[in-house]
């Protein structure tokens, strides 16, 4: 661009010389080497465009063809300068190949700027043919009365080559300009490609100098004015060069307007003629309204302008709205998958899985609004933590994720946002916990791999004590999914029928006769391969799924019906109470305490009889579970801690949970026939289990001692103090049918 600058300016300094000292600046030939020189230097710039930038096939059509159209023009205005100083010191005529090389340029140009593409649809087109052809006309009315005309009139003898030559380059404008003013943002450079256009009008140049000047103007013409021509070629190019993708703009809409102004030049030079005073207000008429209809047109396409805008702000916004989740305004679902396709695209992507632990209790127990701003301030911690490194996105209800490109630390952002949640969230201080599981994978990995991954190592993070992270590693689903594929089971096995009840008897100790106290309800699943499944086989997965709730309810049902129907059937005194198992997820489900209401009235079960048996972890979740709790007692169902003496805080449970029996856990039990041995380790066990039975007896609360398994056992709790037990050695779980017949055969002994 510097060279064919260079060259025009040299060119014109040369002119201004050979204006003022004739002498010193050589032939007037000289001036014909500039455009050829410029010329060269533009075409080699094209070149190494095309080499350099990889273009789209378009843009490189039509690169090549410039490329064509400058070796061509300079040919033939070399083959012109090589004439000129073989004339010299008379000016050439342009030789009739010279021209034709010239004017092959001229054509190729022109060729190259109809085939870029213009406009999308057919309307649009349409229009903008109408709107060229305004143009074209206007401008060319102009040009020719006021360029060629003269030229083709003069006096003096102007070649048919040349202005032939001029007349092409000035068509060659007219189309180029009328139709690069339409072409929005392509493969072409749109400013690179008005460029091109606009360089033909070097020739109105050239034209208003031969008017004024005669022949002899074709020094500066050749000198000054055509070398422009090359210096817009390489401004083209580094334009092109440079392109990057520039956001489309509206295709140009007053060039038609121009032409109409311009027409109205030959009209008022009509004026001056010999027209009478009648037809110069016709004239007059006809300039003003063509005039104010040009007026009125533009309003009307400002007025679009403006509704075009407000339809691009709403689509915007509606966009957005498509986009983000309306609660926390983070990206949604549908965003996190797209650019998570991209991103996969592109190069390796970390995806961290965010799942709040037990929020639906907080929703629960509080309120859906509670819940709403409790997930906002989620989402605000979430921003703040993940910061520039990533995007977070809100999945849906408590499940959050955050989007991780290139080598960004996932470990480092799984730190922070779990710090982030480590205080008191929202306006009513709630604590919130999250379990996060990262996968990463390369560019090329199918999406929902990485998300399965992600989900595996999040639901291993649960597993393992939530409110940490855990990265994703091979083979590490196998549980999960043995888990996922046992929870599909459990459903099926549930709508089927293969749940059954067995009881336990509890027992009381200190009685010689060992006679049932009551019973624990515990169920079994007879699986029509594997036969009788043990709970601790599937409840965890139960758990997981949900499905514990169904099951729960379904073994409540059915060890208050039993022992209705015991009770009936053998007296109110062959057992007491009934204790089924109730997990963490059936307290916090809403509908429990009804749940247990309508089993009662069905049933005809007496509240007192039930026992319901909670272990010490689902005791201590949140307000939710407290209130149910609250509510069934005040009932007057009774509430069992289970395994005690396992959990972190068994002691101060006692004082909120309003408990009516402790069930010693068996891991109290076991070994403690063997303290003549005085081992630290069963000294410890037997404190603890006299101590609990103190306890309990200070507070008023039932003790029943689990796991027994052989007489010495039982003797050594009896003299502790306990007077309940329940284990293998005084009665292992037994089926409704067996105990029945224990029931009868007392009744008839006694
Ligand atoms: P758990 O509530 O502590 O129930 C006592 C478990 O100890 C029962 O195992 C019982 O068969 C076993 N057991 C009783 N005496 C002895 C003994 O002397 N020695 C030994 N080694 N074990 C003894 P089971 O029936 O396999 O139940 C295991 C756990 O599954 C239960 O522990 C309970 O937490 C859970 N579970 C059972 N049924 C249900 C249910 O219907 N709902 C819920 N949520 N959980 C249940
Ligand atoms: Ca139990
Ligand atoms: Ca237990």
């Amino acid at each position: 661009m510097l060279v064919t600058a260079g060259i025009a300016v040299a060119g014109t300094l040369w002119y201004v010389l050979w204006l003022a000292r004739p002498g010193l600046a050589g032939p007037a030939a000289l001036a014909f080497v500039v455009l050829p020189l410029g010329t060269a230097v533009a075409a080699h710039g094209v070149l190494v465009m095309i080499r350099h930038v990889r273009l789209h096939p378009v843009a490189l059509r039509f690169w090549r063809l410039i490329f064509v159209a400058l070796l061509l023009f300079g040919a033939g205005f070399a083959m012109m300068a090589v004439e000129a100083f073989r004339t010299a010191p008379a000016l050439p005529t342009f030789p009739v190949d010279a021209a034709a090389l010239a004017g092959a340029g001229f054509l190729t140009a022109m060729w190259a700027v109809a085939r870029v593409p213009i406009g999308t649809g057919r309307g649009e087109r349409g229009r903008q043919w109408l709107d060229r052809a305004i143009a074209f006309l206007g401008c060319g009315t102009v040009l020719f009365q006021f360029g060629l005309a003269p030229m083709i009139n003069a006096p003096v003898g102007w070649s048919v080559q040349t202005i032939t030559l001029i007349g092409l380059s000035l068509a060659l404008a007219l189309g180029g300009i009328t139709k690069v003013a339409y072409i929005g943002d392509g493969p072409v450079d749109r400013v690179a490609l008005r460029l091109i256009g606009t360089s033909g009008l070097v020739a109105a140049g050239v034209v208003l100098l031969a008017i004024t000047g005669g022949p002899d103007s074709a020094v500066p013409a050749q000198g000054v004015v055509m070398p422009l021509a090359p210096i817009m070629a390489a401004l083209a190019v580094r334009r092109q060069w440079s392109a990057t993708g520039t956001r489309a703009r509206r295709a140009n809409t007053w060039l038609p307007y121009l032409a109409l102004a311009g027409v109205d030049a030959p009209l008022l030079a009509a004026l001056h003629g010999t027209l009478t005073w009648s037809d110069r207000l016709v004239v007059i008429n006809v300039m003003v309204v063509t005039g104010l209809v040009a007026v009125r047109q533009f309003v009307t396409i400002r007025e679009n302008g403006c509704l075009l805008r407000d339809k691009r702000a709403s689509e915007r916004q509606l966009r957005h709205q498509v986009t983000h989740d309306g609660l926390t305004g983070l990206a949604n679902r549908g965003l996190f998958r797209d650019e998570l396709a991209a991103a996969l695209a592109a190069g390796d992507t970390t995806v961290l899985l965010v799942d709040l632990d037990d929020f639906k209790i907080v929703n629960d127990s509080l309120g859906h609004d509670v819940g709403d701003q409790l997930l906002i301030a989620v989402a605000g911690a979430l921003r703040s933590a993940v910061g520039s490194a990533g995007l977070p996105v809100r999945l849906g209800g408590d499940e959050f994720a955050v989007m991780l490109t290139g080598d960004a630390d996932a470990g480092a952002v799984a730190d922070a946002v779990l710090s982030a949640f480590n205080g008191p969230m929202s306006a009513h201080d709630l604590l919130v916990r999250a379990s996060i599981g990262i996968a990463s994978a390369p560019a090329g990995t199918p999406l929902d791999h990485l998300l399965r991954d992600a989900d595996v190592a999040m639901y291993a993070a649960k597993q393992r004590g939530k409110a940490n992270w855990v990265r994703y590693h091979h083979g590490m689903e196998q549980p999960a999914l043995a888990h996922a594929r046992l929870g599909g089971e459990l459903r099926r096995a549930l709508e089927a029928g293969e749940f059954r009840v067995v009881y336990q008897p509890i027992i009381g100790l200190d009685d010689p006769a060992r006679r049932v106290i009551g019973v624990e309800a515990l169920v079994r699943w007879e699986h029509p391969v594997r036969g009788t499944v043990s709970p601790a086989d599937f409840i965890p997965a139960a758990e997981a799924t949900g499905l514990i709730v169904p099951l729960g309810r379904f073994v409540l049902r059915e060890a208050c019906r039993q022992t209705a129907a015991w009770l009936a059937t053998y007296g109110p005194d062959a057992l007491q109470k009934v204790g089924p198992n109730v997990s963490m997820r059936q307290l916090a489900d809403p509908d429990f305490v009804a749940d247990v209401r309508a089993v009662l009235a069905e049933t005809g079960l007496p509240a007192e009889r039930l026992v319901l048996e909670v272990t010490e972890s689902a005791a201590l979740r949140g307000p939710q579970v407290s209130r149910t709790l609250r509510e069934l007692h005040d009932m007057g169902v009774r509430l069992a801690l289970d395994d005690f003496g396992t959990g972190e805080s068994s002691l101060s449970l006692l004082r909120a949970f309003p408990a009516s029996i402790i069930k010693l856990d068996k891991s109290f039990v076991d070994g403690i026939e063997l303290d003549e041995l005085g081992t630290p380790a069963a000294d410890a066990r037997q404190a603890v289990a006299r101590a609990v039975v103190q306890l309990a007896g200070a507070l008023g609360l039932d003790t029943v001692a689990e796991g027994i398994e052989n007489e010495e056992q039982a003797r050594r709790l009896v003299a502790l103090g306990y007077s309940l037990g329940q284990g293998y050695h005084l009665a292992r779980p037994m089926s409704a049918e067996r105990l029945g017949e224990l029931f009868a055969a007392r009744l008839a002994a006694a």
